[in-house]
């Protein structure tokens, strides 16, 4: 039976308490702690279907004695933007209340919990991956293909995560001081020595992407990566990693020059040559289309998930052979 080690915080309401549901899988003792959360930006919901999908699993294995590390389960890591449903849609990725970036200021907010509802969040929800030696933040991107990010130290090791989520990109990055909660459990586990540590950010494709199969192929690639670290035994061995590892540098973030209607000429996942148009912008019927175009030759990673977008929205993410002339350090869609 999973320890129940669920916690509260103060919500943005006069008495109002939160709740994060976490479960704890305790093992022999001899496999390593890990941590796997999901939904940090609160709209990200195929890493919480797949973490709902594991616990039944992690449970038999620990019933059948095959649980060696101890795993600790936090499928739904934001009530903060769980509440914030408007007009039929859940309007996550940013606090209402103080317009944060769920995923930033982790560092900070954790050295100050009381200041705010927001910083008791990060400083609660943080505070149950301490100790752990696996740290695995599931989010998802609005439509993408399925990659992974992870600080450039933990590679080439981290390729047997990208094989279990069928990343076909890893992200490599050093610190930036964007606070992302992976940059804190980053910090933290580069700090200490140990034959285990790994902390990424995966990005489970984009946020339509519920479908059973995909799903099951994930839970089981988890799993079985879960048995690669040693938290659990008699796991299927990994298949081998086929995708391309890129420096942050390399990510060209294509953003809108004007708000406007969208339409994708390519799909997702699409090999484009420099100067090939990636997507198509209408600032307003009767007006001219604006080409957004490859700024140099990769492939299409993420685009955006409506097909009508504000000035300065990021429309399409995509990689590219050589460092992008407009990166400048920073997360990859911290406005243009
Ligand atoms: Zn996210």
């Amino acid at each position: 039976m999973a320890e129940d080690v669920s916690v509260t915080f103060p919500g943005d309401g006069p008495g109002e308490v939160l709740r994060i549901a976490a479960w704890r899988f305790h093992g022999s003792g001899s496999g390593p702690v890990v941590h796997l959360q999901a939904g940090v930006h609160a709209d990200e919901i195929p890493g919480m279907i797949v973490l709902d999908q594991l616990l039944p699993r992690l449970a038999t294995a620990e019933r059948r004695g095959l649980l060696r590390g101890t795993v600790t389960v936090v499928a739904q890591a934001n009530p903060l933007g769980l509440r914030q449903f408007r007009q039929d849609r859940l309007l996550g990725r940013f606090h209402e209340a103080g317009s944060r970036n769920f995923n930033r200021h982790f560092p900070a907010s954790i050295a100050h919990p009381d200041a705010t509802s927001f910083s008791a969040w990060q400083s609660t929800l943080y505070a149950l991956s301490e100790g752990a030696e696996i740290v695995l933040d599931l989010h998802t991107d609005a439509e993408a293909i399925s990659y992974i990010y992870v600080h450039r130290d933990f590679w080439p090791k981290a390729e047997a995560l990208g094989a279990a989520f069928g990343a076909e990109l890893a992200i490599l990055w050093d610190f930036d001081n964007s606070g992302a909660f992976e940059e804190a459990a980053a910090a933290r586990l580069l700090s200490h020595q140990g034959p285990q540590r790994l902390t990424s950010t995966v990005e489970l494709r984009g946020q339509a992407d519920t479908d059973p199969a995909t799903t099951e192929a994930d839970v089981r690639g988890l799993y079985d990566f879960l048995g690669h670290v040693g938290a659990i035994e008699g796991a299927d061995a990994l298949p081998p990693w086929r995708g391309i590892a890129v420096p942050i540098q390399n990510i060209e973030t294509i953003f809108a020059p004007s708000a406007g209607l969208i339409a994708f000429p390519l799909p997702l996942g699409a090999t484009v040559a420099a100067g090939e148009e990636v997507a198509r912008l209408l600032p307003m019927p009767g007006k001219p289309w604006i080409s957004l175009r490859a700024p140099q030759a990769g492939r299409i990673v993420t685009r955006h998930r409506d097909r009508i977008v504000a000035k300065g929205g990021v429309v399409v993410k995509m990689t590219g052979n050589g460092p992008s002339a407009r990166y400048t350090g920073g997360a990859l869609d911290d406005s243009p």
